[in-house]
């Protein structure tokens, strides 16, 4: 039988590692603003792999209510690790793991699998940066604003469900942060309306996670514009209607 080529045996090894599901038991749960609830977990069985770039994120498996012996797998973004545990914020909506992050208690178990890669892009960034996210994309966002080198220039868009769900982040000094409650606008209009508006300079990063059609507009319009190696949008959820309405789009 031949070899399996040390490189292609490296990736899959990476890729049983992150797909490896570990317990984890409940240590805290609050709401840091009225639509995030943030959840501290205590990793049972430390993992030591570490994405080098900012943004990384889990998989939280819970069982399914109606079948306990299946299981779901939800993307969530590592907003801290330090010392065996792992702090993610989640958005508060009617969702599964939404569920059951507000129900949680100290205590409570479940698994997680990861942490995987987020950002995915040269880093630390080589020019300015745009980056943009609604509240599911936040956590990323903290992350990769607190990890940028101090001397970088550029603009984030946050879109959050209302003025209260503003968090002060820590961010370089030329890095400018602009909050955009959403109200009752749909999800993605004020986001994708800001960033297709905002200044562009051609050796710009542009990183954004929103709600995917959102998040397809705003590829397609900076795909159009900047080479594809400077731009990475993600769908980090999707509406029941699976849409944003069309004049959220860029034109
Ligand atoms: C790489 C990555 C990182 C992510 N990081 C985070 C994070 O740090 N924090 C976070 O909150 N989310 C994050 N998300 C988004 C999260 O995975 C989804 O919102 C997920 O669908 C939530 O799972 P659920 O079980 O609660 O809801 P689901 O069972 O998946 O969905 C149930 C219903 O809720 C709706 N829904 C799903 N998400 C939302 C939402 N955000 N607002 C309103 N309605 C919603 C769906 O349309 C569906 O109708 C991330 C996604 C990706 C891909």
């Amino acid at each position: 039988m031949r070899e399996t080529p040390p490189a292609i045996a490296d990736h899959l090894d990476r890729v049983r590692r992150a797909n490896r599901r570990r317990p984890v038991a409940v240590v805290e749960a609050f709401d840091l603003t009225p639509n995030m609830r943030r959840l501290v977990l205590d990793e049972l069985e430390p993992d030591t792999d570490a994405p080098p770039r900012p943004a990384g994120w889990i998989k939280l498996h819970l069982a399914d209510p109606g079948d306990g012996r299946r299981s779901h797998g939800r993307a969530y973004t590592v907003r801290e690790r330090v010392g065996g545990r792992i702090v993610i914020d989640m958005v508060r909506h009617g969702g599964l793991c939404a569920g059951w992050a507000q129900r949680a208690r100290t205590g409570d178990r479940a698994e997680i699998s990861g942490v995987r890669d987020g950002f995915r892009l040269d880093w630390p960034p080589a020019g300015e940066v745009l980056l943009g996210a609604d509240e599911t994309g936040l956590p990323a966002i903290a992350g990769i604003l607190a990890a940028l080198p101090p001397a970088t220039r550029g603009t984030a868009w946050l879109e959050v469900p209302e003025e209260a769900d503003v968090q002060p982040l820590d961010a370089p000094p030329g890095v400018t942060i602009h909050f955009l409650p959403r109200g009752a606008a749909p999800p993605g209009r004020r986001l994708t309306r800001a960033l297709a508006t905002a200044p562009l300079s051609p050796d710009a990063t542009v990183w954004v996670a929103a709600e995917r059609t959102a998040a397809l507009d705003l590829r397609a319009h900076f795909e159009a514009r900047l080479p594809l190696t400077q731009v990475r949008t993600a769908g980090y959820w999707r509406t029941a209607s699976g849409s944003v309405s069309d004049d959220a789009r860029p034109s």
